[in-house]
């Protein structure tokens, strides 16, 4: 018989040892792009707050506004008595912003591929995933009866590869990141959606890292291909990331909306947003269109940091995005480095195998539209200093 507490105390071993056990640093201060970390004022790095929205006044007065008016909770599932107005105002908006027909909001990001992929696939269908796509997709994938297979990272040779050894006559789904999250690479969604449409297979794009950021006001990567008027290509994405709030969401056809109503299970059987979310989101989507220039802040600022990051002679991987590696090689060197970046007021995680391949450790940078160029620059004062220390830049 096993006890509690050896099955709790083995694994907790089992992850020190092999390098894995975390504990989560803690916030001492709001989620902004200066915060406070184990006591200290630092410049913050680490955080997915792509448009600074997390604690944005106009986000914040829309949701006191909703709770004095709706309350603070849904009250129930949303198929009992859980759906309020506001939550399919939210849909038409959303819908209507990433020019699809439809959308469907879910508790969350990874709920939403949980129950999108569990909805879509069955028995007999085909799944081709990139090797780089999000652990959501993943567990998503558990839960469908599907073939499942994986490509090579955006190798094209190798998606056709995959979909002509394994004919069908169910449904071919191709699934990917729109942007990779440990990479900051964008997908080459023009060429995965040639290649899926030559094999009849539809694209499944899921835009966490995409949307905010990429396309005619933060639409997101569908939208920057111009797929977004194509039935036969499904985004889904995150509210909680470059949105500030929590959230995720799926955009498609009116019928798919409908489907996911009837057998999504997160969405079945899992509480709406309490009001406080749906107002905050409702504003967040309105001020990305209304100011566009937090969107050219972004990615200004994601340009200097890219830029001068490599004129000190550091590795940014593949970036093409706000999300910026920068490689130190073993995990030991970039916890190493994360540590003494935060000793200099810098907040950036390191991020090791089996996060990122063995040899890649990196830290793992976020510039947001809410950095100052001054934030900026002691950021890059700080990694001159400490890439040097650790031999990683010359100097
Ligand atoms: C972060 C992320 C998610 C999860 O989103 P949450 O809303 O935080 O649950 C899903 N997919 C990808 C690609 C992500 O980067």
């Amino acid at each position: 018989m096993t006890s509690l507490t050896s099955r709790i105390g083995a694994e907790l071993d089992r992850l020190r040892s092999s390098g894995l056990h975390i504990s989560p640093r803690v916030l001492e201060a709001p989620q902004r792009a200066r915060t406070r970390v184990a006591g200290r004022d630092v410049v913050n790095l680490a955080s997915n707050n792509y448009l600074g929205f997390s604690d944005h006044p106009f986000l914040k007065e829309r949701a006191e506004a909703f709770v004095r008016t709706w309350g603070v909770g849904a009250g129930a599932v949303r198929t009992i008595a859980g759906t309020l107005s506001i939550h399919e105002e939210l849909e038409e908006k959303l819908a209507a912003f990433k020019g699809t027909g439809s959308a469907l909001v879910f508790g969350s990001g990874f709920t939403t591929n949980q129950g999108v992929l569990g909805s879509l696939l069955q028995e007999g269908d085909l799944v081709v995933s990139d090797e780089l796509n999000h652990a959501s997709i993943i567990d998503g994938l558990r839960l469908a009866k599907a073939t499942k297979k994986v490509f090579k990272h955006k190798d094209m040779q190798d998606l056709e590869r995959v979909l002509a050894e394994h004919p069908t006559d169910g449904l071919k789904l191709v699934v990917t990141d729109g942007v990779f999250s440990m990479d900051g690479d964008i997908a080459p969604l023009d060429e995965i959606v040639a290649v899926a449409r030559r094999h009849g297979a539809v694209t499944y794009v899921d835009d966490a890292h995409g949307s905010g950021v990429l396309g005619e006001a933060g639409r997101g990567t569908v939208h920057h291909f111009g797929f977004e008027h194509d039935d036969d290509v499904i985004q889904i994405g995150t509210l909680s990331k470059a949105w500030g709030v929590v959230g995720g969401y799926a955009a498609g056809t009116h019928d798919l909306r409908d489907l996911l109503i009837n057998k999504a299970r997160p969405f079945l059987f899992s509480t709406g947003h309490p009001p406080a979310v749906v107002g905050a989101l409702l504003a967040a989507i309105e001020l990305v269109q209304r100011e566009p220039q937090i969107m050219e802040r972004l990615w200004e600022n994601t340009r200097y940091f890219k830029a001068e990051l490599r004129r000190l002679g550091f590795d940014t991987f593949g970036s093409q995005t706000p999300i910026t590696p920068v490689i130190f090689g073993e995990a030991a060197a970039a916890f190493a480095a994360s540590r003494m970046l935060l000793e200099r007021g810098v907040f950036a995680v390191g991020i090791g195998f089996p996060t990122v391949p063995k040899g890649l450790a990196r830290i793992r940078n976020i510039v947001t539209a809410d950095h100052t160029r001054d934030d900026l620059d002691l950021a890059l004062a700080a990694y001159e200093f400490v890439g040097r220390e650790l031999g990683v830049v010359a100097g």
